[in-house]
């Protein structure tokens, strides 16, 4: 084991893809493993995914997307957040499913003419979101657009899709005007002569609490890796298993006198003599500076990180108790940030409230100085069981 690392359950990965499955069906799952599956790593991830039954994979850059060909990746796999400079021309040669939100369309029909095929593009209509995607306004010239594209044999319009605001708070009226929405953008293109046989909204909020939007394709990314888009439920109150756990060892122990300062700015000194323990884990591996309070558990007990969080460690006051032997016998002891909680460790979620942020972010951040370690790969993919 790396003396620090993030290691990766792969049989929680696949529970969660199959749980999913399970609430989405008859809509097929697409398995969002943008931003490196969300730090948990996307090669190991995207083939659990698959193997559990994902039917499509989903990446917001095509630099995201290409990788996963070149590593023989066939299944479906759409890439949706473009600039000018992307390649289109690399994602349509690999058969990389494009969104498409309007000013794209003649990138790819370009691209496509030069290859000699036809394209499969998505439609993204924004239903409320404000970033990406057409505005209503522009919709019914834009599906007449790509419709004709179509016509020319340029593109394949397999799908529309629209992306949720708010479906994390399941009381607000938004989502519900979103659906209206859709589905009108959806009724207009089907009046212009497309025939996307898929059409998908739901996130992870979308797909654990809106059935009525589950439509043809679903795309959970969170959920996936086995945490809670809703402020204040549980993974477990989901069916879900958080697929990360995030450990070190204790680096160094030493007992001090009472009123010791500790880390940059000394804005924490010890309240009697103690013990403190150093975390080699800091911003540079991906910890909110900002975290302080943060929890970790060694040997049973969660101690809340004292002091400013610096570059490469950080500090736990374990206090009074025993202080020479226990400082001694500490060297080493294993010390757990964030996991599922089978042994009582805290959870991404307490992480983020350390930091004022999501549990998306702190997953997401943990950095490429943290090695991944794979557990429970499946056996015809063992060759990943360690990086
Ligand atoms: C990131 C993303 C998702 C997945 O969202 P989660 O909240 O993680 O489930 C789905 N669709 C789009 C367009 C995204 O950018």
């Amino acid at each position: 084991m790396p003396e620090r690392a993030a290691v990766i359950d792969l049989a929680a990965v696949r529970h969660n893809v199959r749980h999913l499955i399970g609430l989405a069906a008859p809509a097929t799952v697409m398995a969002v493993v943008k931003a490196d599956a969300y730090g948990h790593g996307v090669l190991p991830v995207a083939r659990a995914a698959l193997d559990a039954g994902a039917g499509w994979l989903g990446v917001a850059h095509i630099s995201e997307a290409l990788p996963l060909r070149a590593a023989g990746i066939d299944a479906p796999l759409l890439a949706w957040l473009h600039t000018i400079e992307s390649d289109f021309h690399a994602a349509v040669a690999a058969d990389i499913d494009l969104g498409c939100s309007g000013w794209e369309l003649p990138h790819i029909v370009a691209a496509a003419n030069l290859l000699d095929t036809t394209a499969r593009i998505h439609l993204k209509i924004d239903t409320g979101l404000g970033r990406n995607g057409s505005t209503a306004e522009d919709w019914v010239g834009f599906v007449a657009r790509a419709r004709a594209a179509e016509l020319a044999g340029a593109v394949s319009v397999v799908g529309i899709f629209s992306h949720l605001a708010v479906a994390d708070e399941i009381e607000r009226p938004e989502t519900d005007e979103q659906l209206a929405d859709f589905t009108e953008a959806v009724a207009q293109a089907e009046a212009a002569g497309l025939r996307p046989t898929h059409r998908h909204i739901a996130n992870s909020a979308g797909v654990l609490s809106r059935p009525d939007m589950h439509f043809d394709l679903v795309r959970p990314g969170l959920a996936i890796y086995g945490l809670s888009p809703f402020e204040g439920r549980t993974s477990a109150s989901l069916g879900l298993r958080p697929a990360m756990t995030l450990r070190t060892v204790i680096s160094m122990c030493k007992d001090v006198p009472a009123d010791r300062g500790v880390s940059y700015g000394l804005k924490y000194h010890t309240t009697a003599a103690s013990t403190l323990a150093l975390i080699p884990l800091g911003y540079a591996d991906g910890i909110p500076r900002v975290a302080t309070g943060g929890p970790v558990r060694v040997n049973g007990v969660n101690y809340p990180v004292v002091g400013r969080i610096a570059m490469d460690q950080m500090v736990i006051d374990l206090g009074q108790a025993d202080l020479v032997a226990r400082g001694a016998s500490m060297i080493g002891a294993e010390a757990v940030l964030f996991g599922p909680g089978d042994d009582g460790e805290a959870s991404a979620d307490d992480w983020a409230s350390a930091a004022g942020t999501i549990n998306y972010e702190v997953v997401t951040r943990v950095s490429p100085r943290v090695p991944r370690v794979y557990r429970n790969a499946a056996p015809s993919h063992a060759h990943l069981a360690t990086n």
